[in-house]
């Protein structure tokens, strides 16, 4: 039956970090990595969320099934953190909001609900982005299109382009914005630039879905959730966001994240919720309990929430050190072209070395990128910085 199955490619990026594992050499450093990691080069084990699962330890929950959208704290703390405390619409009951296995959960799920809902639409994703996008969208059977997003000159996002793809979108088509610390660039809209997409979206009669991967990674809580909240203020009525609690929780093996949307009406919420429950119904039933207890937990404890805000703090100010340290590092070694890298935003930025140049970082270096020249900054730590800056400053040229 299975004669004819074609081999299928590894995950690029996984299969980096296999070969970097692999690689004897010392020192060796891996930055093609999409996880945070701490001034020692370990993943994070937040103080919050030990806490938390003590509390839930002392508790003894048996594990029951939890309802097929998740369970009701965890949905409206998430919808809140995503939302803002004064949202109106979410005050209205016309905002949906379901616990998911983790972002790419809360995509598929999302996905799968436009097809049924819009089998016609279109779907347009940045240019570069996260490459699951493209899968997910396409394995949910649309025909996906790019709007220019980078601009590799400046470093930066390349609005204008941005811009006049929008405006000649078909009204329907399904726009996928990230919300803050775009993956894989690091580049991201300001606020003027998110008033005039929003004004665009809505009328042009797009449909935007912003994935939020790295919710308090750029500014803030709040801060970096603001494109939702300036499209929900130009007006625009329907719009869906996937957030995930991977990065800012450290709970990425816990899958935890939530798809929310707005609707036009608390009825049409009532719809669409019970449209959403089928969807999940269809794919995995109900969502594990584990993970968004924890967050729930955390989001509804003062105590907990403000410790929680502390440590994802101090994740956004390592890795702004981090940022800061790489350039000022190759502008001693004279390379002062760098300082853009300042600029961006969130774990990843385009370093704007070539394929070439990074394959002489890890054959030179024992220097792991990915081939586009993303580099994942939260990988850099004072151990390994003066290495990588050197390295990079001798490919550079
Ligand atoms: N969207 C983007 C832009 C991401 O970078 C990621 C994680 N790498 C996700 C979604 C998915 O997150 P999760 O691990 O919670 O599924």
């Amino acid at each position: 039956f299975f004669s004819s199955v074609a081999l299928a490619p590894d995950d690029p990026i996984l299969g980096l970090t296999d070969a970097w594992l692999a690689d004897p050499r010392s020192p060796k450093v891996n930055l093609g990595v999409g996880v945070y990691y701490d001034a020692d080069g370990r993943q994070v084990l937040p103080e919050s969320v030990m806490r938390a699962e003590a509390t839930l330890t002392a508790r003894r929950r048996a594990r029951s099934y939890i309802p097929i959208d998740g369970l009701p704290d965890y949905d409206s703390a998430t919808q809140r953190l995503v939302f803002g405390e004064d949202c109106a619409a979410a005050a209205e009951g016309r905002v949906v909001t379901a616990q998911t296995l983790g972002g790419t959960g809360a995509l598929r799920v999302g996905a799968d609900f436009l097809k049924a809902t819009l089998p016609f639409a279109k779907v347009a994703i940045s240019q570069p982005s996260w490459p699951n996008h493209q899968v997910l969208f396409r394995a949910a059977g649309f025909e996906i299109g790019n709007y220019p997003y980078y601009h590799a000159d400046s470093h930066g996002v390349d609005f204008d382009a941005m811009l006049a793809a929008l405006l000649a979108m078909d009204a329907g088509t399904v726009v996928l914005l990230h919300a803050c610390c775009h993956n894989p660039t690091g580049a991201d809209l300001s606020t003027a630039q998110w008033r005039e997409v929003a004004g665009t979206v809505r009328d042009r009669g797009l449909l935007p879905f912003v994935d939020m991967a790295y919710q308090g990674f750029d500014r803030g809580i709040a801060e970096d959730a603001q494109g939702i909240a300036i499209l929900l203020e130009a007006g625009v009525e329907n719009l869906l966001v996937a957030n995930s609690c991977s990065k800012s929780f450290s709970l990425y093996g816990e899958r935890v994240g939530a798809l929310s949307l707005v609707c036009a009406s608390a009825d049409e919420a009532r719809r669409v919720r019970s449209q959403v429950k089928q969807t999940i119904r269809a794919n995995y039933s109900n969502p594990p309990t584990h993970g968004a207890a924890l967050v729930a937990t955390i989001l509804g404890d003062p105590d907990l929430r403000a410790q929680w805000e502390e440590e994802v703090g101090q994740m956004r100010g390592r890795i702004k050190a981090m940022r800061n340290g790489l350039v000022a590092r190759l502008a001693a070694l004279g390379h002062p072209e760098f300082a853009f890298i300042n600029r961006q935003a969130g774990m990843f930025t385009y370093s704007g070395l070539s394929p070439a140049q990074v394959q002489r970082l890890r054959d030179e270096f024992a220097i792991y990128a990915v081939s586009s020249g993303r580099i994942c900054v939260s990988a850099l730590n004072e151990a390994n910085l003066d290495y990588v800056a050197d390295a990079i400053a001798r490919v550079a040229g």
